[in-house]
């Protein structure tokens, strides 16, 4: 078969898995991955055989660093065919010049506005809509997470408005910059927060809003989603339609946090100890009249990558039914 030739530019916290989760599919090749400065991140890429590609000023670091670069940025974009843009959010904006000048699709995250690619992709909610585009732009960790629940209840039940409270991890283990470290931060202060309308973009008719707060916490992030149906309904039924999503796990066994969540993805030997599911607490769902409310946790750093890989596989044509890429990138990965 021949593979979707893909490359990764800005190979960080989402780059680096959405590399590793690409070249885990049989249907498509990582050609290549930028880096902008040799770090720790740039070594573990040059030992998993990945070509680094890196700004050409910046050539001779790499050299001196022991990990010749393979090319500039520039000419690893016009070797792929499609690139998934992983710089930090506001960054991946100025690429789409090179993106257009070299002809190739372009997949950025969600730090990016919607109206840089005009689609916002979800795979359970719109794969099919994202079938031969050239631009596209996967949703954030919190959308992904909200999509992944809202786009089932509403086609079984009918969804009457949504109601989330988002506690934010505040960053990435990794960042040692940011806080807080000890305060619970509204934000933003002024209601509603930008996820309700981020939803939208996948789900226009969806009625929402959201609140959000950042608390010191770097593992996952935690909601409190109250939804209103159209339809009567009990816990088991709610449980029935979350549990017929692959990328929706229950979490029980004595798992009462984020911090034990973490500890099971080490304990099932996950890479990096990445849970690509949204983690529901089955007991939270509770039903009140044809209202319910539930408590889910997700992991930032890697909720996304699974998405990207669909999103790769409806841009190129590789598989027009969405349910189909959902499971062929769940097994590839070893959900
Ligand atoms: P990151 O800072 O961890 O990684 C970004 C990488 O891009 C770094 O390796 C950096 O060196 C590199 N880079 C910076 N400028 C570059 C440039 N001009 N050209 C090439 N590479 C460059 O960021 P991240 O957390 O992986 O976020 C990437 C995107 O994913 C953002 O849009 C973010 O909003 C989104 N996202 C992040 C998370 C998360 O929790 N980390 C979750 C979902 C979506």
């Amino acid at each position: 078969m021949v593979k979707a030739k893909i490359a990764v530019n800005g190979y960080g916290t989402i780059g680096k898995r959405v590399a590793d989760a690409v070249q885990a599919q049989d249907d498509m090749e990582v050609i290549g991955v930028s880096k902008t400065k040799p770090n720790y991140e740039a070594a573990v890429a040059h030992q998993k055989g990945y070509d680094i590609y890196a700004p050409a000023e910046n050539a001779g670091a790499f050299e001196k660093a022991g990990m010749p670069i393979a090319g500039t940025i520039e000419e690893m974009v016009e070797k792929a065919e499609l690139v998934v843009d992983c710089t930090p959010g506001g960054v991946g904006e100025a690429n789409k010049p090179m993106y257009e000048k070299a002809g190739v699709k372009a997949i950025w995250q969600g730090g990016e506005s919607h109206p840089l690619a005009g689609f916002s992709f979800n795979a359970a909610s719109n794969y099919e809509g994202a079938l031969g585009r050239d631009l596209v732009r996967v949703v954030s960790c919190n959308t992904t997470g909200l999509c992944r629940v809202i786009f089932p209840i509403d086609r079984e039940l009918g969804v009457k408005k949504v109601r989330v409270t988002l506690a934010r991890r505040a960053v990435d283990p990794n960042d040692v910059k940011k806080g807080p470290i000890n305060a619970i931060v509204p934000d933003p202060i002024k209601l509603p927060s930008h996820h309700g309308p981020d939803i939208k973009s996948v789900l226009p008719h969806i009625n929402i809003t959201t609140a959000a707060m950042k608390i010191p916490t770097t593992l996952m992030h935690l909601h409190t989603v109250n939804m209103e149906v159209n339809t009567d309904c009990t816990a088991e039924d709610i449980k029935k339609i979350f549990g017929s999503q692959s990328r929706i796990r229950f979490v029980g066994q004595g798992i009462g946090s984020t911090a034990e969540i973490i500890e099971f993805a080490r304990d099932m030997g996950r890479p990096r100890n990445d849970m690509w599911e949204n983690c529901i607490w089955p007991e939270s769902i509770t039903v009140h009249e044809k209202e319910f409310y539930f408590f889910q946790a997700i992991h930032q750093e890697s909720i996304v990558v699974p998405e990207n890989v669909d999103a790769i596989r409806a841009m190129m044509e590789l598989e027009s039914d969405g349910a189909k890429s959902i499971q062929k990138t769940n097994k590839a990965l070893g959900f």
